[in-house]
């Protein structure tokens, strides 16, 4: 058997086991937390993601190594990488936990993302300064105003973004293999409030080719200069002239593409395990219509979710608390109507 080491055992770990076991892959994964996600599907070694004694038994067990999350030591991965295929290689999981590195590689990339400056700089527009390190729903920014103050917003190394006047908020979802072959999902358009992603709309409503086009031009260039496996997210902004910028790129299944598992053939989750495991990818094609509400600090009443025609609940074994996300419900629908009818039943959004 093929056995999946996963440094992370959240509920990106947990999905990503479920969608490894039918496929006869056993998955270990290393989690600090006490009560790990992943370990209704995943053998779980409880230790921080750097850990010595972890990282060597996964060296041992392990014929493949994933990451579900970019905050983890560098170092660490690349002692692992020495021993045992790592997937996304720990370069580019390096890169995606720096702002810095982010920016300087989307823009080598020929990727355009807002004006931003590694110095504390205002921009004329407002100003988002963020953390280089560290940052998640939203956490690590601050967003200050036409003619704030940007200096001592928050503490360690920060870089600063211009404020997008967005239109809305996208994202692309795709896949690399071993030997180059890339499938993209269809663009989806998401929803935030206070820097936490609520829903997602997939397809995104009235997407056109040139949008899909260009977000799927994005997902290539990066894949293709990072000699990327795995599965990558695009976070994007949609301007009123409906081009793209790039916002920033998740090496790792998304919270945006959790609609996949029952809105397209081969979930994200499939296909990262397929990709990072050198097996063929799976279509990315979508079966209709689909919504993913996220579940924030409170789990509602199963029942009354699995009422609603077209409705599946995930929910990830986390204990709620206020701003925490313990679950997801994705609704799934032939079109735009029906799906808006279910989501109305639904009273989550
Ligand atoms: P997550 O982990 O949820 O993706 P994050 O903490 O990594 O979030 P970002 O994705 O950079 O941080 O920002 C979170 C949200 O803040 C964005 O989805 C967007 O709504 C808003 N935001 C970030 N940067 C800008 C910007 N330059 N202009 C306008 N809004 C922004
Ligand atoms: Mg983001």
């Amino acid at each position: 058997v093929t056995t999946l080491g996963i440094i992370g055992g959240g509920q990106l770990g947990r999905m990503l086991a479920l969608a490894a076991a039918p496929l006869g892959i056993e998955c270990v994964a290393v989690e600090p937390a006490e009560k790990a996600p992943a370990a209704i599907a995943a053998d779980v070694i409880r230790a921080t993601y750097g850990d010595r004694g972890a990282l060597e038994h996964l060296a041992r067990r392990c014929d493949v190594v994933t990451v579900e999350l970019e905050h983890v030591p560098v170092d660490a991965l690349g002692w692992l990488a020495e021993r045992v295929p790592v997937r996304p290689s720990p370069n580019v999981v390096a890169i995606a936990q720096d702002r810095l590195l982010e920016k300087q590689a989307l823009r080598a990339a020929g990727i355009p993302t807002a004006a931003w400056a590694e110095a504390l700089e205002a921009f004329p527009e407002g100003t988002v300064v963020k953390r280089r390190f560290g940052g998640y729903d939203g956490r690590g920014q601050v967003m200050v105003p036409p003619g704030g103050t940007v200096a001592a917003v928050l503490d360690g190394d920060c870089i600063s973004e211009a404020v997008v006047p967005f239109e809305r908020e996208l994202s692309i979802v795709a896949a690399r293999d071993l030997d180059g072959a890339v499938v993209t999902y269809p663009v989806v358009e998401n929803r935030h409030a206070d820097g936490i992603l609520r829903a997602t709309r997939a397809p995104a409503p009235r997407l056109d080719s040139r949008t899909q086009a260009q977000a799927d031009g994005f997902a290539r260039r990066l894949m293709s200069a990072w000699d990327y496996v795995g599965v990558i997210a695009v976070e994007l902004f949609q301007l009123v002239d409906g081009s793209l910028l790039a916002n920033e790129v998740a090496p790792r299944v998304h919270n945006s593409g959790h609609w996949t598992i029952e809105g397209t053939d081969t979930s994200q989750f499939e296909q990262h395990v397929r990709a990072v495991c050198s097996l063929p990818l799976g279509s990315a094609e979508p079966w209709g219509v689909a919504a993913m509400v996220n579940l924030i600090g409170a789990i509602p009443d199963a029942a009354a979710v699995l009422a609603v025609p077209g409705a599946h609940l995930h929910l990830y074994g986390k204990e709620p608390w206020p701003g925490r996300k313990v679950g997801h419900v994705t609704v799934v629908a032939a079109e735009e109507t029906e799906l808006d009818e279910r989501l109305q039943c639904l009273k989550l959004c």
